[in-house]
């Protein structure tokens, strides 16, 4: 497993590390700015000192709760690819279109040659490391991901186009790397949908990844798992992140007929649901992941994103990942 990874970039942890998809929901006051900022009822500067101060509300509270590794809760983000594509170069701002569920974002247009040109996330993961010790996540929405829900004018084919995309992003990887992140996450949940096109995904992941001193985790979510598995266990990353809950742990079904062979994270909590589930049931969700898994290689958090949660259940989910993980230590640990 990647534990020896994880030691050799010094960093330690407990077993069962405790951590989130990466979104938390905005507090009220944040929304408030943001309907406010639109209107143009306050300056860039008022909103950005909300932002800053919900994303010091959800370090906290992470520490609060015991999490391992933090995440700074994406209170500067709205849509996960609309806000790539506006700080990149080479897109343009489509129309509003509504994909899966109730999600509604304006669709990306690659009309130009896709450049990064200053960091992205940067100056946001150093202001939430800045305010905690514990291991900070870097959250990025990956290549095969903003292709998949952009329009391409630009390159002749789905595939040029997320390459170009894959180079483009290596660069924030780097840029975090050098300020000192070792845990980085390339967010891939279009990835499950055409499962022809996995090499592709799997072509522009080792672009973004190859030979880079970090440990890599990718999110999954919303997919036809038994459609890419076991072939997706050659994406070059170390962990994958992956939505379990809402699907009934269906995935452990497939891991027993072709062994896992990475890190997971494992999603004990439902996202799609405002039933915070109980201790027991979270437990016993642990308890079936370990009947498949090895113990040193199962990492827990909810399933997806928690942004559409409340603030409330976004927490009461949280606790229920962070109970069951010390419950299960504790009972590891005397074994
Ligand atoms: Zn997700």
């Amino acid at each position: 497993m990647s534990r020896t990874k994880l030691q050799e970039l010094g960093i330690d942890l407990p077993l069962f590390p405790i951590t989130s998809v990466g979104s938390f929901p905005k507090p009220d006051f944040l929304v408030k700015a943001r309907a406010d900022f639109a209107k143009k009822k306050i300056r860039r500067g008022a909103l950005e000192k909300a932002e800053r101060q919900a994303t010091e509300f959800w370090i906290r509270t992470q520490e609060e709760l015991g999490v391992d590794v933090l995440v700074d809760g994406e209170m500067y983000r709205g849509d996960m690819v609309a806000y790539f594509a506006e700080n990149l170069d080479g897109f343009e701002e489509g129309g509003l279109v509504r994909s899966y569920g109730n999600r509604y974002y304006h669709k990306p247009i690659i009309t130009g040659e896709i450049h990064w040109v200053e960091p992205i996330t940067l100056e946001w993961w150093k202001y939430s490391r800045g305010l905690t010790s514990k291991p900070l996540k870097g959250v990025l929405t990956g290549p095969y991901t903003v292709m998949d829900w952009s329009f391409i004018e630009y390159y002749p084919d789905r595939r040029t186009a997320c390459l170009a995309l894959a180079k483009e992003i290596r660069k924030e990887v780097e840029a975090l790397i050098e300020e000192g992140a070792k845990i980085i996450q390339i967010d891939e949940p279009a990835i499950s949908v055409r499962p022809e096109e996995l090499p592709v995904a799997i072509e522009a992941m080792h672009i973004v990844t190859d030979g880079l001193p970090a440990y890599f985790i990718t999110h999954i979510c919303y997919g036809a798992f038994e459609n890419i598995y076991p072939n997706m266990l050659d994406l070059p990353v170390d962990n994958f992140d992956l939505e379990m809950s809402n699907s009934g742990l269906d995935m452990l079904e497939l891991f027993k007929k072709h062994r896992y062979t990475k890190d997971i994270s494992f999603g004990l909590v439902d996202v799609h649901t405002h039933v915070i589930e109980g201790e027991p049931v979270v437990e016993q969700r642990l308890r079936q992941a370990l009947e498949t898994l090895p113990e040193e290689a199962i990492w827990v958090d909810p399933d997806c994103g928690l942004k559409t949660r409340t603030v409330e259940e976004a927490i009461a989910k949280m606790q229920s990942v962070v109970t069951a993980a010390k419950a299960l230590r504790a009972v590891t640990s005397t074994k």
